[in-house]
């Protein structure tokens, strides 16, 4: 598990390294990433994020789950990075809109 953690935190950070290395200047030194990048990167966080805390708190068992540690708390702060800011599936959709270069109808 702590494997698959370190793995997966780093393939985060090489993503989220290549949205922010490739952003276009833009004046007022404001930098804009590209959205298939920025997409790729905000989706892979949220969803890795949530699996190396909720492996985390396995790894303590029945301790982890409880308030006396602080990792149920970490378990719903790293759930908003798959609601907040754009959900998982409005990322996928941005990521979809660039594979295919044609938008969808996003209505529900
Ligand atoms: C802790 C927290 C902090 C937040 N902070 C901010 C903030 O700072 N600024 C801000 O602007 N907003 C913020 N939000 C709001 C957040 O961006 C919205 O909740 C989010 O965009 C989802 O919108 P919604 O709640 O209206 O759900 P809905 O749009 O109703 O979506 C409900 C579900 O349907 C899915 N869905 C909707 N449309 C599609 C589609 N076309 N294809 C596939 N699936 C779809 C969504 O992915 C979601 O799972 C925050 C939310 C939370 C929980």
């Amino acid at each position: 598990m702590m494997a698959e953690a370190e793995m997966e935190l780093n393939a985060a950070r090489l993503l989220i390294y290549k949205a922010a290395c490739n952003a276009r200047d833009l004046p007022n030194n404001v930098k804009l990433p590209y959205m298939d990048e920025s997409s790729m990167a905000k989706a892979y966080t949220g969803h890795a994020s949530f699996k190396v805390v909720s492996d985390s708190l396995q790894m303590f068992g029945a301790y982890g789950y409880s308030q006396d540690m602080p990792l149920e708390r970490m378990l719903r702060d790293v759930r908003m990075f798959q609601i907040g800011g754009g959900t998982s599936q409005a990322q996928l959709n941005m990521i979809a809109r660039s594979i295919f270069k044609r938008k969808f109808d996003l209505r529900k």
